[in-house]
């Protein structure tokens, strides 16, 4: 990326500064969502992994208050669960680890939405999904025109693997900076062009298709209306087939 948009990233070529962060996990240390106008957040898409090892470590050192006040209650989206090992099942969209002879924890990765929060206290013990990949967000700034905004979710998943992986981020990078040069006013952040111009008209620009997995800002709902569920769910399994 950044060999190909060096000479770009600055104005006067450009109606005003373009940047571009990446952060490895959503995590996000770099604070990519919050500054960059092309943000790029490594994430996963499998389920979270777990070392049953270093878990029953970690139980013997924190204790249950900790397991249940730091780990399980504080899943933004109550993903966790704490379980008795006889009940304690890893399969399909769950992963389980035992913490000890009578407790583990289950968790129900359709409902984890990355936060990294289980990973972090419990590092190792649980660990980010080996199907990774990363989120693609636009618009991030601080205040100029207007105030301060988070990146917008553009792309929910981008796998990065491969050569062709990342000609596509590369691509997308010059659509989305194409698209700015040509629309943005003086001395307007992407942010504010969004603003302005409205998110669908952005999105209908670079030919992305709009889903649920899209984000307004972490931890809230799609910014997509789902009046006609059943037409959106019938749409995204189409898609879904398609790819495959
Ligand atoms: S990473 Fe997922 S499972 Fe863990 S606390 Fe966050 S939302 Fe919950």
């Amino acid at each position: 990326m950044v060999n190909s948009f060096l000479d770009d990233i600055h104005r006067p070529s450009l109606p005003y500064k373009f940047k571009f962060k990446f952060s490895g996990c959503p995590n996000d240390c770099m604070n990519s969502i919050q500054r960059a106008d092309m943000a790029v957040i490594g994430t996963w898409r499998d389920n979270i992994r777990t070392d049953e090892a270093l878990a029953r470590r970690w139980f013997a050192k924190h204790g249950m208050n900790e397991l249940v006040n730091d780990v399980v209650a504080r899943c933004p989206t109550k993903a966790i669960q704490l379980q008795e090992v006889r009940e304690l099942r890893a399969g399909g969209t769950v992963s389980a680890v035992a913490v000890s002879d009578s407790h583990g924890l289950a968790i129900e990765n359709r409902d984890c939405v990355r936060c990294m929060h289980c990973i972090n206290v419990m590092t190792g013990a649980l660990a980010p999904g080996e199907d990774k990949g990363a989120t693609i967000l636009v618009g991030g700034k601080r205040t100029l025109k207007i105030g301060d905004l988070m990146g917008t979710v553009v792309v929910p998943f981008m796998k990065l693997a491969s050569d062709e992986d990342r000609a596509r981020l590369v691509e997308l990078g010059q659509q989305i900076i194409d698209f700015f040069a040509e629309n943005a006013l003086e001395h307007e952040r992407t942010g504010e062009m969004i603003e302005r111009i409205g998110l669908v008209n952005f999105l209908d620009a670079l030919g992305i298709e709009v889903d649920p997995n899209m984000v307004a800002a972490p931890r809230t709902n799609p910014y997509v209306r789902m009046d006609g569920w059943d037409e959106e769910v019938a749409k995204i399994a189409a898609r879904k087939a398609a790819a495959a």
